[in-house]
């Protein structure tokens, strides 16, 4: 087999896996879901697990798989886990393969909105086989007020969480896409158009639109 067969061989098993990084607050949801509903081929968020309580409005299974301690510890030792990272230093998250692998196996390109540590760990597991992007703030003074404007954080919730979003902003060029969210629109186009890039370049045929 040639070295061009070989990779459009290897392409046709696994559909794209794509990482989303970006400090909380950012809008990694709404942009995520969006461009879901825009792209022109099967694409699914993996729901992830955490140990943190839910929202309100929040449900088991839809936004998060809400976990105990020790489910989560129980998967982790069972080697059920992609990745997980303890985010805002108290809390376990962390995404169970079975959000993953069957879906790409079956087609289905699969995108974790996850942290910058999680990020890490899919970049060392899958080196050549993932295209992780960083959603950006304008400025740290806007994310501020996003996440003020969004009323579920207390101030000590509030500070850790811009505390760590200056250190994820600091790693956003260990990405292979930075895209800036100034307005959702604009943010969703980009990310859109780099998801139908990466899905044309290993051969998908887009669904036809009806
Ligand atoms: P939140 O508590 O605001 O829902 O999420 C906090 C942070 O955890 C966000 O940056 C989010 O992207 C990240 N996160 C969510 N799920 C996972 C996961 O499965 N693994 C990792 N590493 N981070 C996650």
């Amino acid at each position: 087999m040639s070295q061009s067969e070989i990779i459009s061989h290897q392409s046709k098993m696994h559909a794209p896996l794509f990482v989303l990084s970006g400090p909380s607050g950012v809008g990694k949801t709404t942009v995520v879901e969006e461009a879901i509903r825009a792209v022109r081929y099967p694409l699914r968020r993996a729901i992830t697990a955490t140990t943190r309580p839910p929202r309100p409005g929040e449900v088991d299974g839809r936004d998060y798989h809400f976990w105990s301690v020790e489910r989560f510890e129980d998967a982790l030792g069972r080697g059920e886990m992609l990745e997980h990272a303890v985010v805002f230093g108290r809390d376990y998250y962390g995404t169970p393969r079975a959000e993953v692998d069957p879906f790409r196996t079956a087609g289905v390109g699969v995108i974790l909105v996850i942290d910058v540590q999680g990020a890490a760990q899919v970049r060392a597991r899958y080196p050549d086989d993932h295209r992780s992007i960083f959603l950006l703030v304008p400025s740290l003074a806007e994310l501020e007020r996003r996440l003020r404007a969004r009323g579920t954080e207390d101030e000590a919730k509030l500070a850790r969480r811009l505390d760590t979003a200056g250190r994820e902003l600091a790693r956003a060029g260990e990405f292979a896409d930075q895209v800036t969210n100034d307005t959702v629109p604009n943010a969703v186009r980009e990310l859109t158009r780099i998801i139908n890039d990466e899905f044309q370049a290993r051969g998908y045929e887009p669904c036809s639109t009806s």
